[in-house]
């Protein structure tokens, strides 16, 4: 039983947002490890309405409308108006998706590598690019590979490859990236299982690859929702690999909140990543943004603390220690920082 002393509040008591937040800048400032900057502020109430009526890999294509019709100054000037938001926050590093393909070209990429230039002396960026078109198409491999060249951490997204190519094409996409990995010394950052189903075993699948390759340290998952789809027994053996493999975990709270509800049977869930779960079973969490108010996320302004609160109080997590470990040091480890 506490002490009843103990549960009466004094003006000296901290709220635990203050608490979190003076140690969080104690703690090195925020880590946002993952967002698309370049992409930032495009939602208009006219898009708005193509985004109600579509999925995500329906999305894929509209995004590419959009891209094409952004120049490299456009993207500078999106790029930077996320960076703005993450440094009045006190963020003070940030790992960022960039769209290197046959639709945004080179142009995303110059806009965000000179955006990182102008911002340098007040924030730390990390650029990564996105393979929103795969890895096996012809075109878009080479487009992969140019931009292999020029950003510090290697992007993957292998469910597209998966739908556009067939059946075990994800698996290839892997293993272009674990093998470009390797060839250039960079770290590797995965989109996988964001659908918060037990038809997706995409974290299993890229921590086998990670130990096939010997990338073990230098693979980190973003969302890996469906973990929570599976039984506990696929879970504990799932997280037993992931640690041998030493993988990290990006958990972008907000991204996945709308998740469909879905008929499926399962172990009762939100659509979060069970950061709760993963912190026990000694894996990194770190946490993003994702997109800022773009077709993917609409409503999301790029707000650490809200992407904070959303992930511990989803996962009833209270190890205020290690929360402040996934808003700080976890980030910057999962960005090769630490
Ligand atoms: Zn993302």
């Amino acid at each position: 039983m506490s002490d009843n002393k103990t549960l009466l509040l004094t003006s000296r008591d901290q709220s635990l947002k203050a608490f979190l937040i003076k140690k969080i800048r104690e703690n090195g400032g925020w880590i946002n490890a993952h967002m698309h900057a370049d992409r930032a502020f495009t939602i208009t109430t006219d898009s708005f309405d193509i985004y109600q009526k579509q999925t995500l890999i329906e999305k894929w294509d509209t995004l590419d409308r959009l891209k094409s019709s952004m120049s490299e100054d456009d993207y500078y000037r999106h790029f930077s108006m996320a960076v703005e938001r993450m440094i009045e926050q006190g963020v003070t590093a940030a790992g960022s998706f960039v769209d290197i393909d046959p639709i945004a070209e080179e142009r995303a990429i110059r806009g965000a590598l000179k955006a990182r230039e102008a911002y340098k002396k007040d924030i730390t960026i990390k650029l990564i690019n996105q393979t929103l078109k795969g890895v096996i198409d012809k075109e878009a491999r080479y487009w992969f590979d140019k931009g292999a060249d020029l950003v510090d951490i290697l992007g993957g997204l292998p469910r597209r490859d998966e739908r556009d190519h067939g059946e075990g094409m994800g698996l290839k996409h892997l293993d272009v990236l674990m093998d470009t990995g390797k060839r250039l010394g960079k770290m590797v950052h995965v989109h996988v299982d964001q659908f918060n189903s037990p038809d997706e075993i995409e974290t299993e699948q890229v921590t086998d690859k990670t130990l096939e390759h010997g990338m073990h340290g230098k693979v980190v998952a973003i969302h890996s929702i469906s973990i929570t789809a599976h039984s506990l027994e696929y879970r504990q053996k799932l997280y037993k690999k992931m640690r041998e493999a030493q993988m990290m975990v990006i958990a972008c709270p907000f991204a996945w909140i709308d998740s469909p509800r879905r008929e499926e049977q399962g172990p009762t869930r939100n659509s979060l990543t069970p950061v709760d779960e993963l912190a026990a079973a000694g894996i990194p969490v770190a946490i993003g943004t994702d997109n800022i108010s773009d077709y993917m996320l609409p409503f999301s302004t790029g707000n650490m603390w809200e992407e904070l609160k959303l992930l511990v109080t989803g996962c009833r997590y209270t190890d205020l220690d290690n929360i402040i470990n996934v808003a700080t040091i976890n980030g910057r480890k999962a960005l090769g920082l630490a």
